[in-house]
């Protein structure tokens, strides 16, 4: 494809490794973060700019890409602050971050009625995988919205699939999330009632992992981030919890069966108030082993 000059927004954990990849691949790169320090590393190179304010990318770039932490950002971007009035005519902007599909889809519909193109494309493999780029990216928008996308977005993930209209992106990535959460908290608590019965929790995590238990946590998480005590894998527990109750939000507004999804919730919030702002999500482990009972 012919190089583009992407405007990005939001150069955190995911949003570097992703920039990088964009550069990488001969793409010109506006940055913007709200944190000065943020996306220090890409300033040596050739074709990335550092702005100053997401109005001057807003005014400059025909491709935008959002990588904030959540719907309420997003919506004070585009709405309260004026960057969606200060677009350019039928720009494209793809919101890459984990927000809210019922946010995205009226996103979607306010962009359009200014003439504007919209696609969630939310991604799932973490910082080992945006720095790869081999994230998998689920696509939600019009057909040829996504057709426009999908070439840049080939530069930052390997999976790549369009599941349905705009923000049903975001819905696939909610509940994926509540899928993930929901089996890393089983593992926590099931090794965290072996080792009291005095098994190796290493050992019980290589059985699950060659077992019908395996998950992802079992598969990459529990030796290099839990069991090692390092608790570091890039994704904050804030932001799994923040994407629990997104789920557990979407599924009661569908009028789906969610008592599992609410309990999960409660549990993540509770950890999250425990450990604090800056926590990895895999410290979720020593929130289990804190409270293991007599
Ligand atoms: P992060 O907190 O490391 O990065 C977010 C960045 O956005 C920060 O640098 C912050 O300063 C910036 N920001 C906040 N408000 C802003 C604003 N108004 N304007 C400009 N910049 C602003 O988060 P992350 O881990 O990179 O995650 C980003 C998104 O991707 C989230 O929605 C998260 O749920 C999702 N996600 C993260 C991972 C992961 O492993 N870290 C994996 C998949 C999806």
């Amino acid at each position: 494809m012919s190089a583009t000059s992407i405007g990005f927004i939001g150069l955190g954990m995911m949003g570097v490794p992703m920039a990088t990849n964009l550069l990488a691949a001969g793409h010109a790169v506006a940055g913007f973060d709200v944190q000065p320090n943020a996306g220090a590393t890409l300033r040596d190179h050739a074709s990335f700019t550092r702005v100053a304010a997401a109005h001057d990318i807003a005014g400059a770039c025909d491709v935008v890409i959002f990588m904030l932490p959540d719907s309420g950002i997003v919506d004070r971007l585009l709405w309260d602050d004026g960057f969606a009035s200060h677009m350019r005519s039928g720009a494209l902007l793809i919101d890459m971050g984990s927000s809210d599909p019922l946010h995205s889809q009226a996103n979607a519909a306010k962009l359009a009625a200014l003439g504007l193109r919209f696609v969630d494309a939310p991604v799932s493999g973490g910082v080992k995988r945006a720095v790869s780029g081999t994230l998998a990216i689920m696509m939600g928008g019009d057909a040829a919205h996504v057709d426009a996308a999908r070439p840049l977005l080939s530069s930052l993930g390997k999976t790549l699939v369009h599941v349905g209209p705009a923000g049903a992106g975001h819905a696939v990535k909610a509940l994926n999330n509540y899928v993930s959460a929901a089996g890393l908290l089983a593992v926590c608590e099931a090794l965290t009632a072996a080792e009291k019965f005095g098994i190796d929790p290493k050992v019980v995590n290589q059985v699950m992992d060659a077992s019908t238990g395996k998950n992802n946590t079992t598969e990459n998480k529990v030796v290099p981030f839990m069991l090692s005590g390092a608790f570091n894998s890039g994704f904050a527990l804030s932001l799994m919890r923040k994407d629990l109750e997104t789920a557990a939000g979407f599924i009661d507004q569908m009028r789906a069966p969610g008592d599992f999804a609410h309990a999960c919730v409660a549990r993540w919030r509770e950890a999250d108030a425990a450990l604090g702002a800056g926590a990895d999500h895999t410290a979720m482990y020593a929130h289990v082993q804190q409270h293991k009972g007599a």
